[in-house]
């Protein structure tokens, strides 16, 4: 089963990289750590943070709550860390959750965004996705493919 996280505000930036692997990546912005325990018990999510004292309490060091101490400053050694800590795959489910939301992309037909992507975009992509809770449409443009290559280079120094 692919696992579920709950990234602490230490280490927030790496939820949106997650999301981009399409792991379910919960962020909340000025959580407690009672509450990020408590969720991450609750929906059995794995607590990524930088904080020790989460890493010593009982319910962790029990095993009851995984949580895996992520080190250094740098979002993407982070993630590096992440990947190979968790053996996450990077390539199966990319670009299925919205970056911002967390919620799952849903296919939309090219009719239906129209007026909602830039004239451009529309006569040259045919593939769009749409986030049910935010409603921001994603398509396979420079962005996406920016993030993908960025990615891939992660992945390729992961396996180093
Ligand atoms: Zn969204």
């Amino acid at each position: 089963m692919r696992p579920k996280f709950i990234v602490d505000t230490n280490v927030g930036r790496l939820a949106r990289w997650l999301r981009m692997m399409g792991y379910d990546a919960l962020f909340i912005n000025e959580i407690d750590d009672r509450q990020l325990v408590a969720i991450g018990l609750k929906e059995k999510r794995v607590v990524l943070t930088r904080d020790t004292q989460i890493m010593q309490r009982r319910v962790v060091t029990s095993g009851k709550l995984k949580a895996l101490l992520v080190r250094g400053d740098d979002t993407k050694d982070q993630l590096r860390q992440v990947v190979k800590a968790m053996n996450l795959d990077c390539e199966q489910r990319q670009f299925t959750l919205c970056l911002e939301c967390n919620q799952p992309l849903v296919r939309r037909r090219k009719e239906e965004v129209k007026d909602l992507v830039p004239p451009y975009v529309f006569q040259t992509q045919s593939r769009y996705v749409e986030c049910p809770s935010c409603h921001r449409i994603y398509w396979r443009g420079t962005h996406w493919q920016r993030m993908k290559r960025e990615l891939e280079t992660l992945m390729e120094e992961a396996e180093e």
